[in-house]
């Protein structure tokens, strides 16, 4: 996400910063080369432009000037102009739990809108909302099955019917909603290629006739410019509320995120980053600019870590730990959840100063804890528990098991048992009192 950019801008910054003072020269060349950045990252020009405009007025007045830590405060004026640019001053996605919100989704073909419906979906119900989804995409044969087989996949419910009229479509939801007391109803609409007069008719005469509580535009983050021009014939036409900005996983330069609210005065709701139903955040304009500028996103991380994380068991654990008991059970245990906070990659990129470090095109696997995961689930709970009974022959059943290697089992073995002994090591009567301070 937005590699580029961010490693342009550290280069830029890591040379402002060494400066122990600045001159109005060096931040003026500084800026240049941030407009030239922003551009690279396929910023609207207008936008980089007033962008650079604003933040050369607060670099050369007094603030930064008089300031000791001047490459510092450059940095921190243009965190702020990047929050100022994403803001979502004022939007507020509201969904009640004792009456019917209704959201419709719209965007051209390709752009992941049928996957978002998913997504929104499954997201609501986590907290506590009972969603239904609508087939109104009736042009694209496939995605009214595809949002079925979705719907069926994390057992959400999806309203289909076999006729292109989509009002028909919508009472039956409608009503249908209101007979499951249904408290999120999610409409999927036509998608084409390009922008055409018909599409653009058809989902203007849902709107009129469900007169929904909330219309998202989906944007595919990887188009750039284009995704920009589209979302605004979109939003003249439709007057949308907010956008959902989808692949930005695979948006190495942040040109949609960062000029979508410039641009169509609409703000990012939400942005995809996986295939799957889980990848969907929440926007915060702050976390993303310090994404950007490489100081990691450790709100989001600690929201996830909540999520995933069962404290109750994690204490039972420590005091496990303590007390040198530690299994191979539980190992695994903590393995599954860290996956549950998502890819190894999408985790480390999220610590401060450590995501800007990776290349951008590092790919980090996630086999390795697949792996492990294997080899523990091929273990009987006794081998779990006691893994010193593990021998010659349970080795090699244990492999065959799980279609690794020998070598691979005994690799895992032996970085158990180090990590026991460094277990120990910390198990002394300091270490002890250190950690049982840490857990109150
Ligand atoms: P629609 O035609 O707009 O309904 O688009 P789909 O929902 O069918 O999505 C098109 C493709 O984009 C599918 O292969 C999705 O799996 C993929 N996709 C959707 N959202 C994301 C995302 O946030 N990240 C990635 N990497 N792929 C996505």
């Amino acid at each position: 996400m937005f590699e580029n950019l961010s490693e342009r801008l550290d280069k830029i910054f890591r040379n402002l910063r060494g400066k122990g003072y600045l001159t109005e020269d060096n931040i003026k060349a500084g800026l240049r080369e941030v407009r030239m950045a922003l551009l690279e990252a396929d910023v609207n020009f207008r936008i980089v432009k007033n962008f650079i405009a604003e933040v050369e007025k607060r670099a050369l007045g007094v603030e930064v000037m008089k300031s000791l830590t001047p490459g510092q405060q450059v940095v921190k004026i243009v965190y702020e102009q990047l929050v100022n640019l994403m803001d979502t001053e004022g939007f507020q996605f509201k969904v009640f739990n004792n009456r019917l919100t209704k959201v419709m989704l719209v965007g051209l073909q390709g752009s992941g809108k049928t996957t978002a419906c998913a997504k929104l979906a499954a997201f609501y119900r986590k907290k506590g909302i009972k969603p239904m989804l609508v087939a109104c995409d009736v042009y694209r044969p496939a995605a009214v099955d595809q949002l079925k087989i979705l719907g069926k996949q994390i057992g959400i419910p999806v309203v289909s019917e076999d006729t292109k009229n989509v009002l028909k479509i919508a009472d039956s939801a409608l009503s249908m909603a209101d007979k499951e007391m249904v408290n999120l109803l999610i409409f999927d609409t036509a998608g084409r290629l390009h922008i055409d007069e018909p599409m653009m008719e058809e989902v203007a005469r849902l709107k009129t006739h469900i007169k929904p509580d909330y219309i998202f535009f989906v944007a595919d983050a990887t188009t750039g410019q284009d995704a920009v021009t589209i979302a605004k014939e979109f939003y003249d036409k439709l007057a949308f509320d907010a956008v959902i900005l989808t692949k930005l996983d695979g948006d190495a330069r942040g040109g949609a995120a960062l000029s979508i609210k410039a641009v169509t005065g609409k703000p990012v709701a939400f942005v995809g980053i996986g295939e799957k139903i889980s990848d969907l955040e929440i926007f915060y304009p702050d976390r993303m600019a310090s994404r950007i500028l490489g100081m990691g996103d450790v709100l989001t991380l600690i929201e996830k870590a909540e999520e995933a994380i069962d404290m109750e068991a994690e204490e039972k654990l420590a005091r496990k730990m303590l007390k040198n008991q530690f299994t191979l059970n539980d190992f695994l245990k903590q393995l599954q959840s860290i996956k549950k906070m998502g890819s190894l990659e999408s985790i480390i990129r999220m610590i401060p100063g450590l995501g800007r470090k990776l290349p951008a095109d590092l790919k980090i696997d996630d086999k390795a804890l697949k792996h492990i995961e294997a080899i523990i689930q091929s273990m009987t709970e006794k081998e779990r528990e006691h893994p010193e009974i593990i021998n010659g022959s349970r080795r090699l059943r244990i492999a065959k098991g799980c279609g690794l290697s020998v070598t691979e089992v005994n690799r895992l073995l032996r970085q158990f048992e180090e990590m026991k002994k460094m277990l120990k090591k910390v198990n002394t009567p300091q270490g002890r009192k250190h950690i049982e301070r840490m857990m109150g």
